[in-house]
């Protein structure tokens, strides 16, 4: 299956981080879809059924971890793979968003670019 039949949901509050990963995402070939916060990104989650979700932790309205129970506890939505993207450098949170079902983890504050599209390439092929 090529990227371009891959839809990936970005959700993210910070407009720059949602511009950088979703550029270079669609440059990848990937259907990007982007939403601010926790509840608009599970909405569009049920509606467009992407193959992967970036799930942002601190957003405003609905959080991360709470939408990544939401997405879990949909019958759409259960079984989308989800990566979490974050500023906390905790062991705590990794250790809360793995056991809540997240199957990967990035910090921002860590990230290469390349390392991520690896990552989601991986994940998705
Ligand atoms: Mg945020």
């Amino acid at each position: 299956m090529s990227k371009s039949q891959k839809k990936i949901l970005i959700v993210e509050d910070d407009k720059s981080m949602q511009k950088v990963l979703s550029q270079k995402l669609s440059i990848e070939g990937y259907e990007v879809s982007v939403a601010n916060n926790g509840q608009e990104g599970f909405d569009l989650a049920v509606d467009i059924k992407p193959d992967l979700i970036l799930l942002d932790i601190i957003m405003p309205v609905v959080d991360g971890m709470t939408a990544l129970d939401m997405l879990h506890n949909n019958s759409v939505t259960t079984t989308i793979p989800v990566i979490m993207l974050t500023n906390l450098d905790s062991k705590e949170t990794v250790i809360e968003a793995q056991k809540r079902g997240a199957h990967d983890f990035l910090i921002k504050s860590n990230w290469k670019i390349n390392d991520i599209i690896q990552r989601i390439d991986a994940l998705l092929h």
